[in-house]
């Protein structure tokens, strides 16, 4: 049977200079372990069709037609620290799927083999990492988060060495298109105008068609705003489900405002702003409360990269860009305002709201509560919520100590409308079930190292609609128990 795979190459016909053409490394039994159909049906594609072929397709041993493989180019801040040539050591472009709505996703591997970008390492990804990001991709897509989104994971039958030798594996990756505030450093440090401005125009007419008609300078001011609008309002959404994304270099800030590269990132239980998960990260430059910051550091960067398109006169440029970029926190704000209120049940919010908004979180701050079911907690009381439900559910009374704030928050709720209905709205936005850390790491250990893959899908299963509860779901809701403690996460996986 053929596949109806069929590629573009607009990146690879367009942006000569931002890449190499390459190939992926020939595998010694690809096997595909995991394949996404409701993606793949979204994006047009045959799942049969997949099901027979994508072990082929899908690990790079089998050009789909039309596709031209690139590794692609790009520069970035890596903990604050510049490299001007990082790229894809051990991904490619396949190329880009055009979907029945007309727009186009790139198709990317990830752990396909060595590449002109690899510097030091072997090019390869281990089976655990690449299934935790089809998971956590999965995840956030149902949360509503603009996600890159795990197409399938194909078994090498390779080993990889890392600390001990472990299972090899290919993601193929579909995202809006990996265009990264690295992508433009790249070019920026090389100064390379044309190139900039052709990957400028790129960008914008994939992602942000609508600035098209704007001239000269004004064009690509209106750009940085447009992703900086999109970034306010990803980080908001990630502030909001307790992600703490865990390495936000430049060279993972996606241009499209999607959440990209899944390594160290992990989820937040007890709420605490300075939580951080990845190993690396020993100043807490990534916690959870910092990711704002960050967002907007690394969009200063984007600006930067793009004063030469700006404004032929630099100082000029930078003013304009600056005085861009310093309407962030306020778009920030707004987004986790409306956010947060939303969370709380707060319809019509106002800046005066921040108040109430930010207590609640020192509260669940002082006594390390669990900062998912806190909000559940809350639904659960406007609703009346029977106690033997409630517990059978996994949902924790709202305690004692809440009183005093919870009476401010029900006089603000008092103007709105029943409470009952407000519970409701609410648990239509705060997520019973989030990627458990604990959860996680068991779903994975059976599937890389017993072979079994049920409680990965089982884990898929409940991630993929996680604001229905149900009691037969009552062990993904619990924060990790203290036996599983601290937990920590790797990078270079
Ligand atoms: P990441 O931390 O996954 O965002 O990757 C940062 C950089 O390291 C990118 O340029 C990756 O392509 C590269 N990289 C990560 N792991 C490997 C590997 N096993 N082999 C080659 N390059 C890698
Ligand atoms: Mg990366």
């Amino acid at each position: 049977m053929e596949v109806e795979l069929q590629l573009e190459s607009h990146f690879a016909k367009q942006l000569e200079g931002l890449y190499t053409e390459w190939q992926a490394a020939v595998v010694p039994n690809p096997k595909l372990l995991l394949l996404n159909e409701g993606l793949a049906t979204q994006l047009g594609l045959s799942v049969m069709a997949l099901r027979a072929e994508g072990a082929a397709l899908l690990s790079g041993q089998r050009l789909a037609s039309g596709s031209r493989p690139v590794a692609q180019a790009y520069a970035g801040h890596q903990f604050g620290v510049f490299n001007p040539q990082l790229g894809d050591g051990r991904a490619l472009l396949l190329g880009e799927i055009r979907d029945p709505q007309g727009k186009l996703w790139d198709l990317h591997l990830k752990g396909s083999g060595r590449t002109p970008f690899s510097r030091g390492g072997d090019g390869k990804a281990a089976l655990g990492p690449m299934l935790r990001e089809y998971l956590i991709g999965e995840a956030m897509h149902a949360l509503g988060i603009p996600s890159t989104r795990a197409l399938a994971v194909v078994a090498t039958g390779e080993a990889v060495q890392r600390e001990q030798p472990l299972p090899g594996a290919i993601l193929a990756r579909v995202a809006s298109s990996h265009l990264r505030v690295g992508t433009f450093q790249f070019v920026a440090v090389r100064e390379q105008d044309e190139l900039l401005r052709r990957l400028a125009n790129y960008a914008i007419a994939r992602h942000y068609p609508d600035l098209q008609v704007l001239a000269g300078g004004e064009r690509y001011l209106a750009f940085v705003e447009a992703v900086m609008q999109r970034q306010a309002k990803l980080i908001a959404q990630w502030m909001g489900v307790g992600f703490i994304h865990g390495v936000m270099n430049t060279d993972n800030m996606s241009i499209a405002g999607e959440s990209i590269d899944y390594g160290p990132c992990a989820f937040m239980d007890a709420y605490d702003p300075a939580t951080v998960f990845s190993s690396i990260d020993q100043n807490g430059r990534y916690a959870y409360g910092e990711q704002p910051r960050i967002g907007q550091w690394n969009l200063v960067r984007l600006a930067e990269s793009l004063v030469p398109l700006v404004d032929a006169d630099v100082d000029q440029a930078i003013a304009r860009l600056t005085e861009t970029l310093q309407r962030f926190p306020r778009l920030y704000q707004q987004a986790w305002r409306e956010i947060f209120a939303r969370k709380l049940g707060i319809t019509k919010v106002n800046a005066e709201d921040d108040a109430l908004m930010e207590d609640f979180l020192l509260l669940l701050d002082d006594e390390h509560a669990d900062f998912t079911l806190a909000f559940r907690s809350l639904a659960a009381e406007l609703q009346d919520m029977a106690t033997e439900q409630r517990e059978r559910l996994g949902i924790p009374a709202v305690p004692e100590s809440w009183a005093a704030w919870s009476e401010r928050w029900l006089a603000r709720l008092g103007n709105v409308r029943p409470f009952a209905a407000v519970g409701v709205a609410m648990d239509a936005v705060n997520p019973m079930y989030i990627p458990r850390n604990h959860q996680v790491e068991i779903a994975l250990a059976a599937a890389t190292e017993a072979n079994d893959s049920r409680p990965l899908e089982k884990l898929l299963a409940v991630l993929a609609a996680p604001y229905s509860a149900r009691p037969e779901y009552l062990p993904y809701s619990e924060p990790m128990p203290g036996s599983f403690g601290p937990f920590r996460t790797f990078c270079g996986t």
